[in-house]
């Protein structure tokens, strides 16, 4: 699972930051959260083809979030692109879909089939599941969870040989978790030779928001948490009113939820230098980073 920040500003884009998108790229799909104008000139800067690209997910409809579909549909129609894009965001969003599919002069090549998802829904996908969670903003607004399926348990080879097993196809039936039968009717089941289930990688983007309980609970224990960080500690005032978050705020999060690394994003644009921002956070929770444009992070599988 690899992670590709877009776009890091929150509202108004800088020279240096674009406004909200990040790519994700599992195992056999690329997935989008977010697409703020001019997402589509960030893929070709980070080298992330959008005629790959399978689903997008939008947080909420504050401009800053989703204005740069209707640009993307339209470029990959210019393309040609012929297979399906799926779009999913709070309720609304096919409504909003329908809307911009219809703007200005073009041939739309391809299906671009819109779902509305509800606060704690969950999407089924191939070897992970979407969960999602309402979060507070100033409009409604969702976090997802990406949640890779549980991989088998460790095999050791040692196990099985002392049971009897050769080297070969029982190894793999063994690990695929099947149970091998002997001439003699002697069975070595799957869980004498192999470790318990290894839970999967887990990524969760809250997008805009204020600390919520909700955000904890959808985070617990991820591999990696973004999260709002628009202001420093010091303009809380700010963040309260317009429903965004502080170093603080967004390091307590990471906390309770015991999430193994935080990347803070949607800085505002009155950060050029973010370095507050991670010396606030850093007192609180120790492995965060403030998300740069372009800034790429490999979310690996423990052993
Ligand atoms: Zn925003
Ligand atoms: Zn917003």
């Amino acid at each position: 699972m690899k992670v590709v920040f877009l776009g890091t500003s929150g509202s108004i884009p800088t020279a240096e930051r674009n406004l909200p998108a990040i790519a994700l790229r599992m195992d056999r799909e690329l997935l989008l959260f977010d697409c703020a104008e001019g997402t589509q000139r960030q893929m070709v800067r980070a080298g992330v083809s959008p005629m790959r690209l399978k689903a997008v997910f939008l947080t909420h409809f504050h401009g800053d979030h989703f204005l740069g579909l209707s640009g993307l549909v339209q470029t990959l129609a210019l393309m040609n692109r012929t297979d399906e894009l799926e779009v999913y965001g709070p309720p609304g969003t096919g409504e909003l879909v329908e809307k911009f599919l219809g703007l200005g002069y073009y041939k739309l090549t391809f299906k671009v089939q819109a779902h509305d998802m509800e606060p704690g829904g969950k999407l089924r996908r191939e070897g992970y599941t979407i969960k999602t969670c309402e979060v507070e903003h100033s409009v409604q607004g969702l976090a997802y969870a990406v949640v890779e399926d549980p991989r088998p348990g460790k095999f050791y080879p040692e196990k099985a040989i002392a049971l009897g097993v050769e080297t070969g196809p029982d190894f793999s039936r063994l690990r695929s978790g099947q149970s091998i039968e002997f001439a003699s009717g002697q069975v070595v089941k799957p869980e004498q030779v192999m470790g318990l289930p290894r839970p999967g990688r887990k990524i969760v983007y809250a997008g805009d928001s204020r600390p919520c309980e909700q955000v904890v609970e959808l985070a617990q224990d991820a591999d990696l948490l973004i999260h709002d960080c628009s202001f420093a500690n010091e303009l809380l005032d700010k963040a309260i009113e317009s429903g965004h978050s502080t170093p603080w705020e967004a390091a307590e999060i990471a906390k309770k939820a015991k999430v193994k690394q935080l990347v803070l994003t949607h800085i505002s644009p009155r950060y050029a230098d973010d370095s507050l921002l991670l010396e606030e956070a850093r007192q609180i929770f120790q492995n965060v980073v403030v998300a740069r444009d372009m800034m790429e992070l490999e979310v690996q599988r423990e052993d």
